[in-house]
This record gives structure tokens, C-alpha cells and sequence, in this order.
């Protein structure tokens, strides 16, 4: 069986090796000069490939959260994250984790890229690169695959073109080609993301680092998301593992021009008493500062300063002044600094996309209702997992099933 996989990143690599070993003859179709281009920026640069915490929880859909963690689940019944683990070690590939986070034990994204590329010469798929995919369709003999220079015919096709998400402005996607074959597509839009606020409150804090919570509220102060973790202030607005973790959702909103906000809580470890009795015991051991500089020693310098104007407080203002109501007020900003949420950072500096193929489209095998023989897997499909593993877990734990699959291993005519 000849089976062609279109894009050879994370998903198309291990959907290539799994089809390969099942006795198909592979090749790969790659848009770019070399395959796992992405899989060297991930993690910074350390391939952070899995979780110990394997809870469905972390993935969404931009259709349907329940549509996309059933079909997660489904996947992931067949090929799980012991399954990954055991595919990487046959590749030589040993892992370590660090705390809940799984990375090569080499913390190299290198090393999983080269045992990767080492597997599809084991099995001698043959990769042809710098051919970008324009159309897809059934043809007399099977699928044809056509590139900007040529056409190739096969049994099957698997696709895994991934998304835009941190690609250059106007580089290609896949996104036409699925689209021509009568797929649908929700987005995609920046997920993962930095988030854009208000740059005159945020231009004096660039580069402060925080340990906050992050709240997101709708317009009627709906909590949306809710996290803590370290922020990294910007002069654009905010990032951070945290703001990354919610941004999908600010997304989703803006989006849909909803308002979005975010509640900072600049003071995780004291609840909102325990911070107004500190600042009142605190005022009585700093009597002889002004608001400006009350709040060294506790928060950095130019964040103190903005939260002491923000609470409308002259900076002037000795300590000695501060009534019941300043305190109030300052710990009203302290524990819940609320800023507007105006944008995201866009595709470029997004490690993924929300949305993808609509999942109604696709079966449980992973194949195309729409076109038989053609299967999806990876980031193309509407799942996109939390910050921490859980994106590259689904592209490889896809791309194996869609490569089990398209090779025929399983019966796939009574799956629906
Ligand atoms: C900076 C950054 C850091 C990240 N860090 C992590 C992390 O640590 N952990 C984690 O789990 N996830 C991380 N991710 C997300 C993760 O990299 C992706 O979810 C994953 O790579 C998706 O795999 P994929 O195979 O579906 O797509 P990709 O890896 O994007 O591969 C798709 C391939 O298809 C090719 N292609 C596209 N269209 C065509 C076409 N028309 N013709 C031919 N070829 C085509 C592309 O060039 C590409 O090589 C990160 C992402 C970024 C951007």
C-alpha cells in the first residue's frame, strides 16, 4: 500500500514510522527545506513532549470542548502516553521528568527531531522536502497529491499540516488545501498566546516578574478562566505560563467581540483580610514614607508605584495620612488589579491555534468522512491542548493512530 503524508512534523513523523512498520510504502511531503522544523522551537528549545497528568480536562475545541475530548479520549485508547514513551525508547529516545513536565533526557528538541528522523531512515520512508501541497483529491488510482512542482498519486493520504501558530506573516499553510476538499474549519485563532492591555499602565513595568494569579472575566465579570503562576509583565500587556494558560480563551472572546478583563491578584499567598490587616501593620512601621515609596520591599518598585496610582492615591502623600480607606483601596489593586484585555500577540508568537478541521468531518479512525483514504491528524484538527506537553502528546499520539489506520491494520468499515 502507498501511503503519502502530507507535512513532516511531529504528527507526520510518527504517522509515517507506525504506517511504515505496518509494511506500507511511505513518503513524506514537506513544504519546507528540512522535516520537525517546529519540534526545535518547542519547550525553548527542550521539547517539553508530555505530562505525568494525563487528564482530558486539558485539551479544547473551539466547536465543542465534549466533541473534541471524546475523540482525544478515543485516540488516546489506542495509544496512550506509555505507548509514546515505549515508541520514543525503540527510537533510542530516553525522557526525564521535571516536576510534571516530560522532556528528552537529553533536554535537546535536537535529540527528538534526529530520533525521529533516524526512525524514518530505519524504515526507509523516503522524504521529499521543499514541495508545498496545493490540492488534494480522489482520483482513478487512489488520492493525488499536488505540489507546486509535480504530483504524486497514492492509497492514502495522511494529513498533518499542522497550523499557523508561530510561523512568519504569509508563510503557507495548510489550511487551503483542506479547505478544498470540502472540510470545514473553526478559526483557527491564537492560542497560547501573550495578551495585549492598556501600554500606558504596563510600558513602566516591562520586565517584571510576578507571582500572580490571573483571572479572566467577561463583560458581567463571569469568571472565564483562572490560574497563578509567574507573570511576566510587558510593555504590551502581559505573559507568562499562566497568561498563556487562559489566552485561548480571551481569544475566543475577542474573537466574538466580546469585552474581556483580567483580574490580577499581585498577593496569591494572603487572602484579601490578610492583606489589608499586613498593609495597616505595615503603614505603622513605615510612617515616615510617602505613598510612593510604601510599597518597596514588598512589591517591585514600579509596580508598587502603579498600583498606589491606580488606587488613586497621590504619591505625595505621606503614610502617616493613609486613612482605613487608603488601605482598602490599595488592597483593592493589590488583589484585584483589573486591566482590559485588548488583543492577543497574533499567530506568530502563538504556540498554537485554536480550531482546526471540524470534528464532525472526521471519524474516530482519524479518516475523512468527506474523502475516504484520507486521514487527519495533529494540530489541522480542532484539539488543542494546554501549556505544559499536552500539543505535541496529541500530534504524536494522532499521528500514530492515523498511520495504524491508513495502513489498514484495523478494519475501518464499521467504525462510523
Ligand atoms: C514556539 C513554540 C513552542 C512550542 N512548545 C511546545 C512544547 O514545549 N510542548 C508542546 O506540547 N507543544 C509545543 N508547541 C506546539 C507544538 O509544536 C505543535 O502543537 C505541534 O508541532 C503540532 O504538530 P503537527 O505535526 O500537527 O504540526 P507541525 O509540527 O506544525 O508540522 C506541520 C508540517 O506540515 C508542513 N506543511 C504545512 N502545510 C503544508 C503544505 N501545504 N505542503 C507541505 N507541507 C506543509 C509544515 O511546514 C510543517 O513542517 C510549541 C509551538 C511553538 C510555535
Amino acid at each position: 500500500m502507498k501511503i503519502i503524508v502530507v507535512g513532516g512534523g511531529a504528527s507526520g513523523m510518527c504517522a509515517a514510522i507506525i504506517a511504515a512498520r505496518a509494511g506500507c510504502e511511505v513518503t513524506i511531503i514537506e513544504g519546507l527545506s528540512r522535516i520537525g522544523k517546529k519540534l526545535l522551537s518547542t519547550g525553548n528549545g527542550r521539547c517539553n513532549l508530555s505530562n505525568t497528568d494525563q487528564s482530558i480536562l486539558h485539551y479544547h475545541g473551539l466547536q465543542s470542548e465534549e466533541d473534541t475530548r471524546s475523540l482525544v479520549q478515543k485516540v488516546f485508547s489506542v495509544y496512550d502516553q506509555e505507548e509514546l514513551l515505549s515508541f520514543f525508547r525503540e527510537l533510542g529516545l530516553l525522557t526525564r521528568e521535571r516536576g510534571p513536565y516530560i522532556y528528552p533526557a537529553s533536554e535537546q528538541a535536537s535529540s527528538v527531531l534526529d530520533c525521529l528522523r533516524f526512525g524514518l531512515s530505519h524504515e526507509k520512508i523516503r522524504v521529499i522536502c521543499d514541495r508545498i501541497v496545493q490540492m488534494i483529491k480522489p482520483c482513478k488510482n487512489g488520492i493525488l497529491v499536488q505540489t507546486d512542482q509535480d504530483s504524486h498519486t497514492a492509497d492514502r493520504v495522511i494529513y498533518t499540516a499542522g497550523s499557523k501558530a508561530g510561523l512568519k506573516e504569509n508563510s503557507f499553510d495548510g489550511y487551503n488545501v483542506i479547505r478544498n476538499c470540502g472540510h470545514t474549519l473553526m478559526g483557527p485563532l491564537p492560542a497560547l498566546v501573550q495578551l495585549k492591555s492598556d501600554t500606558k499602565f504596563f510600558k513602566p513595568l516591562a520586565g517584571i516578574r510576578v507571582n500572580a494569579g490571573i483571572c479572566l472575566l467577561d463583560e458581567t465579570d463571569k469568571i472565564l478562566a483562572d490560574e497563578q503562576g509567574e507573570l511576566q509583565l510587558n510593555a504590551y500587556g502581559f505573559s507568562g505560563i499562566p497568561t498563556l494558560q487562559v489566552s485561548y480563551l480571551a481569544s475566543k472572546y475577542l474573537a466574538d467581540h466580546q469585552t474581556v478583563y483580567a483580574m490580577l491578584d499581585l498577593l496569591p499567598d494572603m487572602d484579601d483580610e490578610a492583606c489589608y490587616h499586613y498593609l495597616l501593620q505595615r503603614g505603622q512601621c513605615c510612617l515616615d514614607r510617602t505613598a510612593e515609596s510604601f510599597l518597596i520591599g514588598m512589591l517591585h518598585k514600579n509596580l508598587g508605584i502603579a498600583l498606589v496610582k491606580a488606587a488613586g492615591i497621590p504619591l505625595h502623600m505621606p503614610v502617616s495620612g493613609f486613612t482605613e480607606e487608603t488601605y482598602r483601596k490599595l488592597c483593592l489593586q493589590i488583589k484585584h488589579l483589573r486591566v482590559p484585555v485588548l488583543g492577543t500577540n497574533g499567530f506568530t508568537n502563538a504556540q498554537v491555534c485554536a480550531g482546526g478541521v471540524n470534528l464532525k468531518e472526521v471519524k474516530e479512525t482519524l479518516e475523512s468522512k468527506l474523502i475516504p483514504g484520507l486521514f487527519l491528524a495533529g494540530e489541522i484538527l480542532d484539539v488543542h491542548g494546554d501549556c505544559g506537553g499536552y500539543n505535541l502528546q496529541w500530534a504524536f499520539l494522532s499521528g500514530m493512530l492515523a498511520g495504524r489506520n491508513a495502513s489498514g491494520v484495523i478494519s475501518m468499515t464499521d467504525n462510523p
